[in-house]
């Protein structure tokens, strides 16, 4: 998997990063986890490896920036636009 730093991603730059998640459970399905947040409206989606509604709701909505919840130091940021996790 490519790792980006996140100063050379256009779509991070472009993107609110304080994002509130009141509940982590997917918008769709309610799968408790393993959920991401979108980093440009704060919509909650279950992964690919499972129903893949974060993935969907990228592409639907055209919101490249993703970051695995429970939000921590160690969650990890995804960028659709680059295909690429972001450090
Ligand atoms: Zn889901
Ligand atoms: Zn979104
Ligand atoms: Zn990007």
């Amino acid at each position: 998997m490519a790792t980006l730093s996140r100063e050379l991603c256009p779509h991070y730059a472009a993107t609110p990063v304080t994002v509130t998640v009141q509940d982590s459970r997917c918008a769709e399905c309610g799968l408790e986890a393993p959920t991401r947040v979108c980093m440009s409206c704060g919509h909650v989606g279950c992964c690919e490896s499972t129903n893949g509604h974060a993935t969907a709701h990228a592409r639907e909505s055209s919101h490249p920036i993703i970051r695995s919840l429970p939000l921590a130091p160690s969650s990890f940021i995804w960028c659709y636009g680059c295909n690429a996790y972001l450090k």
